[in-house]
């Protein structure tokens, strides 16, 4: 198992919601960071995720061409092929925040061609893409979330959620630092009861608290991760007294009521919310009422055979407990206990993207300091071709970076538990 399959990757989330760890999500630019990704996660042995932001897509399509969806659709052709050489790992593909004005140009081209992908029996090419709605007021962000929803479901997607907005700047694009650091927990209900929890489609959540991208020193901002734990027990609060009607489910047990529920949104919800009432959280029932109310407990049956069996009961506890899976942006400079506790509260995926940049870069700043008189021409002399040719010093900025994602698996826990 290399790149991940739709089935998989629920698995793989499903995993770390019920493990209490998180999978980092690593941003690459180039066939090198995204071998250095797929080296560290081998070496940590941990599954992972593996991203393209909106700028890194168009810089892989070659700066003069500056196309997102061929940039991606290239990194993963890459990806597909290289991966396939780590044979104890799965990774999943992702594509990074995808603001509204860019919608049209990168993540609905690409659920598209993931669409007509599934439509002819294959795996989507990439595994989730995100919808940064944060610069939308919320109602506006979950119609476009709605919508995305629909069409990451018949793309056999995950979509990525974000409420509130992170701060700082990442890829050219800043945001304020201000009260939408914070999410609320009434915005997670709110969410809740527009997207569901599972029967309408899988999404993980970014609720923002505190979070800033980029690389600042500690004590500029205040994470509150405790945040992520209020709108967690909120939500489930809200599924036992009926406020939403929907019952969290594991991932790998939504794939199969997912597409009757699209069909049927409103009619399934409503009979969910019947037999959600009156079911006890975490009770493991649960699960089979819903899919009952969905109409389609055959299809549940039938996803036994499909799917190895593991700790799918557990999933589903984990889900009733921790009804989203979360996201975690902007967590360089944060406090190990910081990471720890945000992981505790439903984490699943922590974006990493300052902290390898500067760990490739570091690297190669050292290379060239120390073989300056190899890597340059000085006084009439010829360098050194085995000091200046790119491999020198990318196999040392790749190794660098490589080591860094081992440390981002062992603080997230996912060291040493990829799937079998
Ligand atoms: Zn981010």
């Amino acid at each position: 198992m290399t790149i991940a399959t739709h089935e998989r990757y629920a698995q793989m989330l499903d995993a770390a919601r019920r493990g209490g760890y998180a999978y980092p999500a690593i941003n690459v630019t180039s066939t090198q960071t995204l071998n250095a990704a797929l080296q560290g996660f081998a070496e940590a042995e941990s599954d992972g995720i593996i991203q393209v932001s909106v700028g890194g897509a168009a810089y892989l399509s070659g700066q003069s061409v500056k196309d997102r969806v061929v940039g991606s659709l290239a990194l993963a052709s890459f990806a597909h092929e290289v991966a396939a050489h780590y044979p104890n790992i799965t990774v999943a593909l992702h594509t990074d925040h995808c603001a509204k004005q860019y919608l049209d140009e990168w993540v609905r081209p690409l659920l598209r061609h993931e669409i007509d992908e599934v439509a002819h029996g294959q795996e989507p090419t990439f595994q989730s893409h995100m919808w940064d709605g944060s610069t939308v007021p919320l109602d506006e962000n979950l119609d476009i979330a709605e919508e995305l929803l629909e069409q990451s479901v018949k793309a056999h997607t995950i979509l990525e959620i974000e409420i509130g907005a992170v701060g700082g700047e990442e890829d050219g694009h800043s945001a304020e630092i201000d009260e939408k650091l914070y999410s609320t927990p009434a915005d997670g209900v709110k969410v809740a009861q527009r997207l569901g929890l599972g029967e309408r489609g899988l999404y993980m959540a970014a609720f923002t608290f505190g979070n800033v991208h980029g690389a600042y020193k500690p004590g500029i901002v205040q994470l509150r991760p405790g945040l992520l734990g209020d709108i967690q027990h909120e939500v489930a609060a809200a599924v036992r007294d009926g406020r939403v009607p929907s019952m969290p489910r594991a991932f790998a047990d939504s794939w199969q009521g997912a597409g009757s529920a699209v069909c049927g949104g409103a009619v399934g919800v409503g009979a969910v919310a019947g037999v959600g009432i009156g079911s006890g959280i975490g009770s493991g029932g649960g699960t089979v009422g819903i899919d009952s109310a969905a109409g389609s407990v055959g299809a549940v049956a039938d996803s036994s055979a499909v799917l190895p069996s593991f700790g799918r009961g557990e999933a589903a506890e984990a889900a009733a407990e921790k009804p989203f899976a979360l996201v975690f942006h902007g967590g360089s400079g944060s406090r190990p206990e910081e990471i720890a506790e945000a992981v505790s509260h439903g984490v699943v995926k922590m974006n990493v993207d300052t902290d390898t940049q500067y760990a490739f870069t570091r690297a190669v700043a050292g290379h060239m300091f120390e073989h300056y008189a190899g890597v340059l021409k000085i006084d009439g002399e010829v360098g050194e071709k085995r000091f200046y040719d790119p491999r020198s010093w990318g196999r040392e900025a790749e190794s660098s970076m490589a080591a860094r994602i081992v440390e981002a698996c062992q603080r997230l826990g996912s060291a040493g538990k990829a799937l079998k």
